[in-house]
């Protein structure tokens, strides 16, 4: 686990590494972050360095070495679920994240359709990154998945980020935390004050906390967390193994799937 600078979370951890979507743009581009950092691990390891979703099981162990609660960023370095990561793998690192109470370990997803609807340890948020490409359609595939995960995961949330895009509407029904933030690098773009004021205005009167990143330069400070049940945050319900291998899966119809880039 690594300390990081992302503002919602104290440590990154990346017992998977890897991502067989490699998000791009027209021209082919990969514009990747996670796949651009991992070319620095050419001299140690090969499936990182040419971003091929694997495990790194030696990182199993380091949530249990942190005490003091955090908030942990749950494969910064890739896609927790990519289609081409073994659901044991996803069903041992579960069993971490449900061992280690201590600790809120936060998911965030390009690829909610592979989401397995199981019941997740409540220490586990789940979201879902947009950054403003979509189209009606995708809305609505996309809405209806989360509606699907309401009972299964207890903090639901979306990081709209960069916000290129203020048509989002209506969808705060869905999430229990929204996120928005700018874009960083050559192509810097902070969403306007009035998009901003608008999300703030509806997590307001909806009652949902907002953490709104620097990089957007609006002008007041809202960094606010879902309020979560503390010692043992709900986690009474049973002490087993959670399982996907053979677990059906109730997928939309991956054609009304647009999500990103
Ligand atoms: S889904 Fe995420 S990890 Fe995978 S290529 Fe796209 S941005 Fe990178
Ligand atoms: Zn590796």
């Amino acid at each position: 686990m690594n300390p990081t600078k992302i503002e919602w979370c104290d440590y990154t951890w990346n017992p998977i590494v890897g991502c067989s979507k490699k998000c791009h743009d027209e021209n082919g581009k990969i514009w990747c972050y996670a796949y651009w950092q991992a070319k620095r691990m050419k001299q140690k390891c090969n499936k990182c360095y040419n971003f091929i979703p694997h495990i790194h099981r030696e990182r199993l162990i380091e949530p249990y070495k942190k005490k003091k609660p955090a908030k942990i960023f749950l494969c910064s370095m890739g896609e927790f679920f990519d289609k081409k990561v073994d659901p044991s793998w996803q069903e041992d690192i579960l069993e971490v994240i449900y061992d280690n109470k201590q600790h809120t370990f936060i998911s965030l997803t390009k690829q909610p359709q592979n989401i397995p609807i199981i019941d997740y340890p409540k220490n586990m948020w789940i979201g879902v990154s947009l950054n403003g490409k979509y189209d009606d359609i995708s809305f609505n595939s996309w809405c209806r998945f989360f509606d699907d995960l309401k009972d299964k995961v207890s903090i639901r949330f979306v990081s709209l980020e960069p916000y290129l895009n203020k048509k989002y509407d209506g969808f705060l029904r869905y999430f229990d935390w929204v996120i928005v933030g700018g874009l960083t690098g050559h192509k810097k773009f902070s969403p306007p004050k009035e998009w901003i004021d608008e999300i703030v205005k509806s997590c307001d009167i909806n009652k949902k906390p907002l953490f709104i990143k620097d990089n957007c330069n609006y002008p007041i400070v809202k960094r606010q967390f879902p309020k979560v049940i503390k010692n043992g945050q709900n986690n009474s319900i049973r002490e087993r193994r959670f399982f996907i291998t053979n677990k059906k899966m109730d997928k939309p119809d991956q054609k009304t799937w647009n999500i990103g880039p």
